[in-house]
């Protein structure tokens, strides 16, 4: 087994319209050689700040990569390409080679995480490169002694409902169930699982659901930014070996995900009860959050890396909080089993509170270990 940190990184993205009226200034700075990020305090401190007594302070970070994605004309630029070479194509070198990966976006609405994980018909993000790269690499190695199958699935979780989003269409809509069984692990009951054989086919389907996804979000306000998107890649790949006539086969999966916004999650913590009552709570955000603080703490690592008896009741004391939600419940290997695991902190130049939130989140995941393991089976 492969064990390793989450790969965290960060992406901050340029001035849209609502900075621009803002006209407030960017408050991030990176570091290219570095990898640091630093958040300054906002110039102008409104009436409001001051009464609340908030302190606004210089905070400094560092992550495995800091995208500046702020200004086009700067040199240390990084556009979709970049940030796609920069760790995109690893993970699915990973996929070859048969280890599970996840890579999930996480921000505030606004802050570029559909920009980076699907991106626009000209500037496409992580999914639609990573799909083409797939391709590119089976077609590249057509003469091998290797057999490939790809599958898609896309769903969306939104009020802690799976809804698959390249099903048929239903009045009311369908809802799918989730199942957990010895063998294949936490899974979503019926998802539609269609076999592509070119890029072309995924793209068909990407734009499928997209559809889907949008056409809600005109009749409930604002789907996209309180659904969480969840798209599947599994790549099967069977290998005969002529000399010893045996066969193995393997299995891995990638999980691309565009998380719900996070001042969802921060709201709730803010105001509590009256929220959830009115139904604005985000259970699987909130889940995240705390599966992802308990994942981190480095108390319960110790623990995991005792054995014996004597720790079983401490273990079941710091049990990491996966069913509670459904995300958190059909993510739990990605986040914390087995799988090699990214996460792309989406912020905005502007917003100082939701964006240093942000940011320690992601300071945060960067303690988490996973322990991936090659997916592989003798058939024969
Ligand atoms: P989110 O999905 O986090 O709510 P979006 O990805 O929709 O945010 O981004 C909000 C807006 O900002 C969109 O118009 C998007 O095209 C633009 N945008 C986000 N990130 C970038 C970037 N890195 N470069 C250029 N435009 C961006
Ligand atoms: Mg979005």
């Amino acid at each position: 087994a492969d064990a390793g940190n989450v790969k965290v990184v960060v992406r901050v993205r340029k001035f849209i319209k609502r900075d621009l009226e803002k006209h407030s200034p960017c408050i991030i700075r990176m570091n290219p050689n570095t990898q640091e990020t630093t958040i300054l305090p906002p110039e102008i401190a409104s009436e409001d700040v001051k009464t609340s007594r908030k302190v606004y302070e210089e905070r400094k970070f560092t992550f495995d990569k800091s995208f500046w994605s702020h200004e086009e004309t700067d040199g240390h630029y990084a556009g979709q390409q970049d940030v796609y070479a920069s760790f995109g194509e690893e993970f699915l070198d990973h996929n070859f080679d048969g280890y599970h990966t996840c890579i999930f976006a996480y921000g505030q609405t606004g802050s570029g995480k559909s920009y980076t994980m699907m991106g626009t018909l000209d500037e496409p993000g992580l999914i639609p490169r990573t799909c083409r790269g797939l391709f590119e690499r089976i077609e590249s190695e057509q003469n091998s002694s290797i057999t490939y199958g790809v599958h898609v699935s896309y769903f969306e979780i939104y009020n802690e409902h799976v809804k698959d989003l390249l099903g048929p269409r239903t009045n009311p809509p369908t809802y799918l169930k989730i199942r957990e069984s010895k063998s294949d692990g936490v899974y979503v009951q019926n998802l539609t699982d269609e076999p592509v054989m070119s890029y072309e086919d995924i793209e068909r389907l990407m734009k499928v659901g997209d559809m889907n996804r949008t056409t809600a979000s005109t009749k409930m306000n604002d789907t996209s930014s309180r659904s969480h998107a969840v798209f599947t890649l599994t790549l099967k790949q069977i290998q005969h070996d002529i000399a010893t006539d045996s066969t193995i086969e393997r299995l891995a999966r990638m999980r691309l995900v565009d998380l719900a916004g996070s001042e969802r999650a921060n709201r709730t913590e803010a105001t509590g009860q009256r929220l959830r009552e009115g139904g604005n709570i985000n259970q699987s955000l909130t889940t995240l959050g705390r599966v992802i603080a308990a994942l981190a703490d480095p108390k319960r690592q110790r623990a995991s890396r005792m054995t014996g008896l004597q720790n079983q009741t401490k273990r079941r004391a710091e049990v990491v909080p996966y069913r509670d939600s459904v995300l958190t419940w059909l993510l739990k290997d990605s986040l914390g089993g087995n799988s090699k695991t990214a996460m792309v902190a989406c912020i905005s130049p502007t917003d100082y509170e939701e964006t240093l939130s942000t940011l320690r989140y992601a300071d945060q995941a960067k303690r988490i270990r996973t322990k991936a393991h090659v997916n592989q089976d003798a058939v024969s």
